[in-house]
């Protein structure tokens, strides 16, 4: 694979997956069509210098701008991120979720399929990113497999569904040669901070209150962003056609727990001047509506058939993200200086 379109490229995990690749590939060539809305920056790429490495401020509802690089780069994969991610903002605005998920995903299938036939290219291939919240919220036991129905509560979670009914149909009706992966919830270096961690990692060393949502006893399986990044590749470079591989941590926590470990954790290495634990800014807040109780991967077909298994545990991941937010104020400052208040959204007043 020496050519690929990378979609969303100045995401949080587009961002991780192109640092990572040319890292670890001293040939490959990486051009990102990114649309830069609010959680799209350019920062996250800008120690990339690299000739290797294309940025196109582009949308992926935009088959002209499409037809355009697939003409003149001759891809050999696509890796598509690009997507509205946030659910609270999908509770309410979904329009842009329809829009971009779906409507974008739907151009970017013909705009790759046209070129596929077109250009013969045997090695292309079209490898779709969606999540684990399209199989709904689990109760208290059992773990998303990849033959779980679908079953979406969120405007968000039934985008990426309608995505991925897209993606698969095109290689049932086309050949078209897809493979989609679901993932857990990610961590790491560059995630915007309206996500939980970023969140509450960014609050508590700014002295403000960490809000909790409920009684924070949801639970998520929490996946960091590189050994997510790792298992593209694994699927870029050897899963099979036609098939979907579900991506996790191993790592089922209450999100109140993740709150108190990135509190102890700061407690340890950034001590407050007055001695207080950062516990003590902890404030239950409304629940989101739809909240999913419980989300958890069983990885195992990724495991046992293309041997990918997470390097990170969460204690190690988390340590590594909470040491990145400190070192890197900065990045997330410049965000709440441009467009973000960390206002709470998706409540529905
Ligand atoms: P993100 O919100 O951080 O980044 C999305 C990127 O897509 C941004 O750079 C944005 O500018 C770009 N974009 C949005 N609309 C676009 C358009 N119309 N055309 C071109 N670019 C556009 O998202 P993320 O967290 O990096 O997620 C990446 C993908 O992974 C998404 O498809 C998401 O559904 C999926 N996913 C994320 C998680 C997670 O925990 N973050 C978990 C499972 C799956």
């Amino acid at each position: 694979m020496n050519n690929i379109l990378v979609t969303g490229g100045c995401g949080f995990i587009g961002s991780n997956f192109i640092h990572h690749i040319m890292r670890i590939n001293k040939y490959i060539k990486v051009v990102n069509i990114d649309k830069l809305t609010y959680a799209g920056n350019l920062m996250n790429l800008n120690t990339i210098l690299d000739d290797r490495y294309h940025m196109i401020k582009g949308d992926i509802c935009d088959k002209d701008i499409l037809q355009l690089l697939f003409s003149e780069y001759q891809f050999d994969a696509v890796v598509h991120f690009a997507a509205e991610s946030h659910v609270d903002r999908s509770i309410d605005r979904p329009n842009q979720f329809i829009q971009t998920n779906i409507v974008g995903t739907l151009n970017l299938l013909e705009v790759s399929r046209d070129y596929y036939v077109k250009s013969k290219n045997e090695k292309f291939k079209f490898l779709h990113v969606s999540t684990d919240e399209v199989y709904g919220s689990l109760g208290k036991s059992g773990k998303f497999v990849e033959s779980t129905p679908y079953d979406p509560s969120s405007p968000y979670s039934a985008s990426k569904a309608g995505s991925d009914h897209l993606v698969r149909a095109w290689y049932r009706t086309y050949d078209f040669p897809s493979i989609i992966t679901n993932c857990s919830n990610n961590y790491g270096p560059y995630q915007f901070p309206e996500k939980l961690i970023p969140l509450m990692i960014i609050n508590a060393i700014s002295n403000k209150d960490l809000p909790v949502y409920g009684k924070g006893l949801n639970i998520r399986d929490w996946l960091y962003v590189i050994d997510h990044c790792d298992a593209i590749l694994h699927v870029l470079n050897q899963g099979k056609i036609g098939e979907t591989y579900n991506i996790g941590g191993n790592n089922e926590i209450k999100n109140i727990d993740v709150v108190k470990t990135i509190c102890e954790i700061l407690n340890e290495i950034q001590p407050k001047n007055n001695k207080k634990s950062y516990q003590e800014l902890i404030n239950y807040v409304t629940d989101r509506p739809g909240h999913d109780f419980r989300y958890a991967i069983d990885a195992s077909k990724l495991k046992n058939e293309l041997g990918w298994v997470p390097k990170e545990s969460f204690e190690t991941g988390i340590r590594k993200t909470i040491h990145w937010y400190l070192q890197n104020h900065e990045w997330w400052k410049a965000i709440q200086k441009k467009n973000y208040k960390q206002e709470r959204l998706g409540v529905m007043n």
